[in-house]
């Protein structure tokens, strides 16, 4: 079944049956207009209409925040385990934007040579979309970056049309679920006209937040290198890091040794780390090629809308507006592009 349809009253059973096949992560509503994944075993505070970006992405169940990588024991001999954490799971209610963000982190691991933990675990993870009907709020700029309509990378993709979901079933997995679950029915034309009609409606609310075209990014920050803009950021960046913890696309980790007390066993684990901290910024000597803050955010705008679109063919911002919601000293993502774009009319 390529095309099928889940009435919105068998939503709940839908996530309850999902639950007891495999893990099930969704995202639920902690209050303020703040949403976060977490596992459920029954649809009852599952969200499966408007929400804002949760506070994580999902990369948080691909990438954890710490990760064991290597275990030894030097007691008899150099004996050392590399480690793999994984477990097989389903993540329901994935927006377009955050597919973008796992295919992105995608790309990024899988190049040589392949991050084999990212890897293992991506190929446990089973994705199920849910489109955005509505825009989620005003930080929002996922259209500038063409991430508003679904573009592939989950293996089902649920989209509101009234009084029931229509899914296109993408993968294997997808199809495995339906059977399992059995309270999916086939697709019809009426049902596709609703699905056209939900689209073209979307082209009227869904429009370009930032006036510049996509294709046009890299070569705006390729004049920005030495813009003002970088000048304001510094006096207002506090470092907190929050920026690239939420983002979906930034991967920085460090690499760290906990030996126990005996200095005979121990393991390596690697952590999130962030491009926004001094340490971060320090190599070998002390030496800092980013000392001011205003440095590393231009740092991280340029990993955004210039190096990585260069070389992957695709911007690493997903336009979710997570930084923007998140930083404490109000630094605003559209605010910055709309500088740059002012600058250089
Ligand atoms: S830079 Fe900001 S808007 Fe873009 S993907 Fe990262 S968190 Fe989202
Ligand atoms: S969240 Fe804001 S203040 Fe914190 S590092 Fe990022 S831009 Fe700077």
């Amino acid at each position: 079944m390529q095309y099928a349809i889940i009435n919105k009253d068998k939503v709940d059973d839908f996530i309850t049956r999902l639950a007891v096949q495999e893990k099930v992560y969704a995202p639920v509503a902690r209050g303020y207009d703040n949403y976060s994944f977490e596992e459920v075993t029954s649809g009852k505070n599952v969200v499966s209409g408007r929400y804002i970006p949760t506070i994580l992405p999902p990369k948080k169940y691909f990438m954890p925040q710490r990760e064991t990588l290597l275990e030894y024991n030097l007691t008899e001999g150099q004996n050392m385990n590399a480690v793999v954490e994984y477990e097989k799971m389903a993540i329901f209610g994935v927006h377009t934007c955050d597919l973008a963000g796992i295919q992105a982190m995608n790309m990024v691991f899988s190049e040589k040579p392949a991050d084999i933990n990212y890897l293992i675990r991506k190929n446990k993870i089973t994705i199920i979309g849910l489109e955005c009907i509505e825009y989620c709020d005003q930080n929002a700029s996922c259209t500038l970056v063409h991430n508003h309509l679904p573009n592939g990378g989950y293996d089902m993709f649920f989209t509101d049309i009234g009084d029931s979901f229509f899914v296109h079933v993408a993968t294997q997995a997808g199809e495995e679920i339906i059977e399992k679950t059995k309270v999916f029915y086939d697709a019809d034309a009426p049902h596709m006209r609703l699905l056209e009609q939900v689209r073209e409606r979307k082209k009227k609310i869904f429009h370009d937040e930032v006036p510049i075209e996509y294709h046009e990014l890299p070569e705006l920050f390729q004049k920005s290198f030495d813009s003002k803009v970088w000048d304001n950021l510094d006096s207002r960046c506090i470092a907190c890091g929050n920026c690239t913890a939420v983002c979906p696309t930034c991967y920085c980790f460090d690499v760290k040794e906990e030996p126990d007390l005996s200095l005979v066993q121990g393991k390596r684990y690697r952590i999130w780390d962030s491009c926004q901290s001094e340490p971060f910024a320090k190599v070998s000597g002390g030496e800092s090629f980013r000392k001011m803050q205003g440095a590393r955010q231009r740092h991280r705008y340029f990993r955004k809308f210039k190096y990585q679109f260069d070389k992957y063919s695709r911007p690493h911002c997903t336009g979710c507006g997570r930084c923007t919601r998140a930083c404490m000293a109000k630094i605003n993502l559209k605010e910055t592009l709309n500088a740059l774009i002012a600058e250089h009319a």
